[in-house]
């Protein structure tokens, strides 16, 4: 069965209006899912929450379709009417008129329901006379019933056991036209709707419209009075009955005594019926009064239409009343009371409690100070739609509501919020500046390091030695200019190519014997200085030298055979014979006297003429 009230999830904005105006706590907030929903076993369908929410976002279970298949079937339909048609429809000028719309839009039978309301309140009349002590709450209103079954199932036993005017009108429909007539009851209550499910049984109503729903169907199927002739309700007719939407109509219907003195009905309606029944379950041996309750005038239910004004749409009823008088028929109405007197208004109520347990103290008093809102136990601002903190708490405990929907816990939250926001922020900034330095830095290294390679590149390319450096494999990294004319022309060809060689593999440029030097090194990790090495027919001194361990290795290469290097390189080993056999010169000089001075006075001279000329 879909709900009798659902909220559109897309079109709420969490206003929380709903919850505020909610009377039994049927809407719940969760966490993690901001927007309220309907609990349709806890709702009463007062239709306040539809009322309050101004985003249009709550829906009422539409019946339209339900009836317009009902119509196009070959069944024979009744429309049974609450009388409040009068201060719903001003705009239709004569009921008669109303009456012929309906016939126009399908339905066979309409049958007003005043008669039912007569049968009804002399059946509470009988009840008030012999109540024999007990008191009773009168059970017309759906609303009502509804509440004492799901929040005072202790009072069950007190509703008066009486069908309500709309079942007892099917009742006299049926037995008139038949248990095959289809029934369509056009109520003001949107409450009506479910209680025709509730109230199910071999006389059910089909389908309930409220009086909004009628009013869309007479649009959609353009009907307009203009066109239409009038048209009599069909019997049996009731006169006082047609009351029957004001609080006290219905006493009014049964002659029940109203005066304050002697009578032994107290009529309560809106909000205050809750004060009423909870004071008839604490007092009612002291008060000895039968209560005729109603949650909502029937003239201004919630299934009218909204902004109607009472004391005008009363006027209007008084107004109908006076004018069914001049077709009322006091024997031939007489008559159709006893016809019909045999009918069963006998009724019964389910027990559908839905009372929570109270939570632990513990935890409502654990949540009073999450909310910091110890102070507000007895009092609370109503922001969050419960009379007190203490109450909210115990929601919250019994999952029916989360803590954001106090403002000021909310505010509370958005604050330290937006300080924590603000705190990630600066250090957000923070690092983005420490990031933006080391940008900073690490570029300032890369170009320090670019400038130095730069300087290192040039300076090789200066050396008139030749200089190569290898990796693992023996491929060239780097290689000066006079390491690559050291190669040969094709080495010189191949740099232009690939300049410095880069990549190029030194066993295809040089002999065996030459790089095997390098290899050497690279596996052993010791550098070699000095090491003469023939090719080309020429002569070369190579020095290797590890740069990295087994990964980098150096090598500076000089031409022995270049006159530079060679008069150097005789002065340099002249100069290490000289150094190598001074001592063994002094030695021999000790034993040859003038003759060894002489000898190194000799090595001296020639090492001179070697030396370069400056
Ligand atoms: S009243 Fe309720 S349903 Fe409507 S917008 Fe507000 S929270 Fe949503
Ligand atoms: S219809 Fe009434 S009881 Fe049901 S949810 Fe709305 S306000 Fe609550």
């Amino acid at each position: 069965m879909i709900p009798l009230l659902k909220i559109d999830q897309e079109k709420c904005t969490a206003c929380y209006a709903c919850v505020r105006a909610c009377p039994v706590n049927a809407i719940r907030v969760q966490p993690e899912q901001p927007k309220p929903s309907i609990m349709p076993e806890r709702c009463i369908g007062c239709g306040n929450c539809h009322a309050a929410c101004s985003d249009n976002a709550i829906e009422i279970r539409d019946s339209k379709s339900e009836l317009k298949k009902l119509l196009k079937s070959n069944q024979q339909i009744a429309a049974i009417v609450d009388p409040s048609i009068a201060g719903e429809f001003p705009d239709i000028t004569d009921y008669r008129k109303f009456v012929s719309m309906l016939r126009k839009l399908g339905f066979g039978i309409i049958q007003e329901v005043a008669f039912g309301v007569e049968l009804v309140a002399n059946q509470y009349k009988d009840l008030i006379q012999n109540s024999k002590g007990k008191y009773y709450i009168f059970s017309n209103c759906p609303v009502s019933v509804m509440y004492i079954e799901k929040y005072k199932p202790g009072l069950i036993k007190n509703l008066a056991p009486i069908m309500p005017p709309s079942i007892s009108t099917a009742r006299v429909v049926r037995k008139k036209h038949g248990k095959d007539v289809k029934l369509a009851y056009i109520s003001p209550l949107i409450a009506s709707k479910e209680e025709a499910v509730r109230l199910e049984s071999e006389e059910k109503i089909d389908v309930v419209l409220t009086f909004l729903e009628l009013r869309e169907l007479f649009k959609e199927y353009k009907l307009d009075e203009k066109n239409l002739e009038y048209s009599e309700f069909d019997d049996p007719l009731g006169y006082r009955g047609s009351l029957f939407p004001l609080s006290n109509g219905i006493l009014e219907a049964a002659d029940i005594d109203e005066r304050v003195m002697s009578s032994k009905v107290i009529t309560v309606e809106s909000d205050p019926i809750f004060e009423a029944i909870e004071e008839f379950e604490e007092n009612i041996t002291h008060i000895k009064s039968h209560f005729n309750i109603f949650y909502k005038e029937f003239i201004m239910g919630r299934g009218t239409s909204p902004g109607g004004k009472k004391f005008l749409r009363r006027s209007q009823l008084i107004k109908y009343v006076s004018k069914r008088k001049s077709s009322f028929n006091a024997t031939k109405h007489e008559e159709a009371i006893q016809e019909y007197s045999d009918i069963n208004l006998k009724r019964t109520f389910l027990n559908d409690d839905q009372r929570l347990p109270a939570p632990p103290e513990e935890l409502v008093q654990k949540i009073l100070d999450e909310l910091d809102q110890s102070e507000g136990r007895e009092r609370g601002c109503g922001a969050c739609g419960y009379p007190s903190c203490y109450d909210f708490s115990v929601a919250i405990a019994q999952d029916l509501a989360v803590p954001e929907m106090c403002t000021s816990y909310a505010a509370r939250s958005k604050k330290d919020h937006i300080q924590s926001l603000k705190i990630s922020n600066e250090k957000l900034a923070q690092t983005q500046e420490a990031l933006k330095e080391s940008e900073q830095i690490a570029q300032g290294e890369k170009q320090a390091a670019r400038e130095a390679s730069e300087i290192t590149r040039t300076m090789l390319q200066k050396l008139p030695s030749g200089v190569v450096i290898l990796d693992s494999t023996l491929k060239i990294l780097q290689a000066n200019q006079s390491f690559i004319e050291l190669l040969g022309e094709d080495a010189v060809e191949i740099n232009e190519v690939i300049p410095g060689l880069t990549g190029a593999d030194l066993k295809k440029l040089l002999p065996y014997n030459f790089y095997n030097l390098f290899s050497y090194v690279l596996a052993n990790n010791e550098n070699i200085t000095n090491r003469d090495v023939n090719y080309n027919e020429r002569q070369f001194s190579l020095s290797v030298f590890v740069i990295r361990k087994n990964k980098i290795v150096g090598a500076v290469i000089r031409d022995l055979s270049s006159p530079e290097v060679q008069k150097e390189e005789i002065v340099k080993r002249l100069t290490d014979v000289v150094d190598k056999n001074l001592s063994l010169v002094q030695q021999i000089g000790f034993v040859l006297g003038e003759g060894a001075s002489e000898t190194e006075r000799m090595l001296n001279a020639i090492i001179e003429s070697y030396k370069p000329k400056h």
